[in-house]
Formats: C-alpha cells, structure tokens, sequence
C-alpha cells in the first residue's frame, strides 16, 4: 500500500510509522557513541547498560524484577524477538493459538518452525478475547499463545482479568505465553497496560516482547528486547545467537541514556491520545462507522454503509480516487475474512490527518 500511496501520491495512512523525527536528544546521543568509537559489536544479549535499564523500567512500572544479566536480551527490533522466541519453544507438529485479527509475522515464524497454527478469532463486538473459545482449543498438543495488546489492527487492550483468565487455563500445562507488547505506552482514556511481566504466575512462562521503535518515533532502527525467565532466556539466547548475535552499538548506548528521561515514555499515551482525538472528531462528520481505538495508533473504520467492494478492492479505490492510502485488515486474517473494514494510522502530523480527514470524509 505505501507503494501504491507514492505511486498514486496520496496521502499515506496505510503502513504504521510516524511522518514526524524522533527527539534531537536521541539524534544527539547516537551521533555522540558513533564518535566516540562505540562502532564495534556489542555483547550478544546487548548493552549492559541498556539491558539494566530496561530491568529498572520495567521493575518500577510493572513491579516485576528481571535479572539485567539473564533475562533481558536486545533484539534486531521486536520481530526478531517474536521469531527467536517461537523458534525457540515450537517443535514441528507443536500447535500455536493466535488470535485474529493478527500481527503478520506470527503465523509464518510459526510455519517455518513446523508448528501449526491454530487460529481464534477475537470477538467481533469490540475484539476482546473469547475465553471460552480459547479453552475449548488448547489440547495436549498446545505449546504456545501468542497475545498481543494494545492490539495491532483492532486497538483494543486486555483488561487484569483477561490475564487471571489465562492464568487459571494454562496452569499445571506446559504451555508458552508470547506477549507482543510493542504498544506498551500507546494507550487512551486513563486506561492502564497490563503487562504479563505483572502476572507473577503467567511471567513464569512468557516472553514479554517490545520495541523501542513505537516508544522513540524510531521504526527505521529496528531495536526491541524480549525479557523472560532464565531458563526460557537460556533457550532464547540459543537461537539470538545464530540468528543476529548482537544488535547495533550506537543506538543501544543511546537509547539507555535517553531512558532516564521517563517524560519520554510516560507522555506518549497524552501525545497519541491528542492525535487520536483529533482524528476521531474530523471523522465523525464521515460516513465511516468506528468506535475510537483504545490503544495503538491504529484506528479502524467500518465502509459497510458505504461500499460493497471487498477491503483490497476498496483500499485501492480509497488510494487511487480519493488520494488516502489505507490498509484493508483481511489480511490480518487466515482465511481472509471480510467485514468490510480497514486500518488507518494516526502517528501522523495534524495537518497531514487534517488533509486526509477531508477527503475521507468526501466519501
Ligand atoms: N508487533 C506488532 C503488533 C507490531 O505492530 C509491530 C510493528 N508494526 C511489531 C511487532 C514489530 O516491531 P519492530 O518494528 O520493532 O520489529
């Protein structure tokens, strides 16, 4: 879709980045290590200093403490995360239940891993989890869950008693948990992240994964970390090791430095939440129906008023007529279910969601 946004030059909502720079602090600090000679690998689970700070983080925010030297590796961005992570516990013929609408890179790590797929679509209300649905198809053969909240495409997050729900269906099982948390700090309406790493229970057997990409307005560097027990660490470390074996210097040593900063995090849900709005409210004049994301920066809208064109039919349409690139969400799906909805993304300057919301709403 970005290709067809530059070749059609329509305004690009489709791919999730933000068209604004990250912090000159950050900039300042990268170019600082690179001139200071810190060009050279970094220790294969990453830099100390950055593995410590992320223990810090996540010890004061979500109360769980993970040892910086064991249980915190730094990965090529939290893709590789999730790669390494699945590789690491799915043996072929082990199943894997993902839940739908899903994150693209799950289902082919998978695959290439021989695990199968098992998929469980999130309710179609307000795409909360069906718990009864999930208990009815977990069996012996169940090796890992993969969660992800807040939720890319849907923007819905899991509530405190989703994790004691999963906490009561897998214990005494010998099942993985993989909870994609890249959202972390993109979430709206005083509404708190529930991080399985506050689970005391679920932690015992989940990679918790996330990225700093989403956190610093920095996709195009590729950084993220898992953080997960020792004794999943040491099988994860196994598979990092062959797969990157370590991750860019510079960047690293930034990115712990501008971690002090808590502003820098602990404001995004406020910054998100303002471009939220002001797309939800130039919308709301559209005949799109939706209900405002609760988290990401993701929003999706319903056409089924609108259009009986399929979502792939109707996103060209919206990109080559109407000058907006947008995502349609079936391939978020196995099968390729259609309910005539798409996905735009809102980490985008106000005049540019200006500038888009006005020709949406000429639809
Ligand atoms: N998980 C989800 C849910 C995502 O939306 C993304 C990025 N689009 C990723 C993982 C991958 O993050 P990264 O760019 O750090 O690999």
């Amino acid at each position: 879709m970005t290709r067809m946004a530059n070749d059609y030059n329509a305004i690009n909502l489709s791919q999730g980045f933000p068209d604004f720079n990250c912090s000159e602090e950050l900039l300042e600090r990268v170019a600082y290590y690179q001139s200071k000679g810190f060009n050279q690998y970094a220790p294969m689970p990453g830099v100390l200093n950055l593995r410590k700070k992320i223990s810090e983080k996540i010890e004061k925010i979500y109360g769980r403490k993970y040892n910086h030297e064991s249980e915190i590796v730094i990965t090529a961005g939290a893709t590789q995360a999730l790669y390494t992570a699945i590789t690491a516990v799915v043996s072929p013929g082990d199943e894997v239940i993902i839940l739908e609408p899903a994150y693209d890179s799950y289902a082919p790590a998978v695959l290439i891993n021989g695990g199968v797929p098992i998929y469980i679509p999130l309710t179609k209300k307000d795409y909360s989890i069906d718990w009864d649905a999930v208990e009815r198809t977990i069996t012996n053969k169940t090796r890992l869950i993969i969660f992800n909240s807040p939720h890319n495409p849907t923007g819905s997050v899991i509530s405190e008693n989703d994790l004691s729900t999963l906490g009561k269906l897998v214990r005494n099982k010998n099942i993985y948990v993989i909870s994609d948390e890249v959202y972390e700090h993109i979430i709206f309406d005083d509404k708190k992240h529930f991080s399985f790493s506050q689970s005391f229970e679920l932690s015992e057997r989940t990679f918790v994964i996330s990225s700093f990409g989403k956190t610093y307005h920095t996709t195009g560097w590729k950084v993220g970390y898992c953080a997960a027990p020792e004794k999943l660490m040491n099988e994860f470390t196994k598979v990092h090791q062959f797969i990157v074996f370590a991750v860019n210097t510079p960047i690293q040593h930034a990115y712990a430095d501008i971690m002090e900063n808590e502003e820098l995090y602990l404001g995004l849900n406020n910054f998100y939440q303002q471009k939220r709005d002001f797309m939800v409210s130039l919308l709301s004049k559209s005949r799109f129906k939706f209900k405002p994301a609760q988290g990401t920066y993701f929003q999706l809208l319903d056409y089924s008023t609108i259009s009986d064109l399929n979502d792939r039919e109707f996103s060209e349409y919206l990109t080559k007529e109407i000058g907006v690139a947008v995502i349609p969400l079936s391939p978020f799906y196995s099968d390729g279910s259609q309910d005539k909805i798409i996905r735009i993304c809102f980490a985008k300057n106000n005049e540019v969601l200006n500038a888009a919301s006005e020709k949406l709403c000429r639809v």
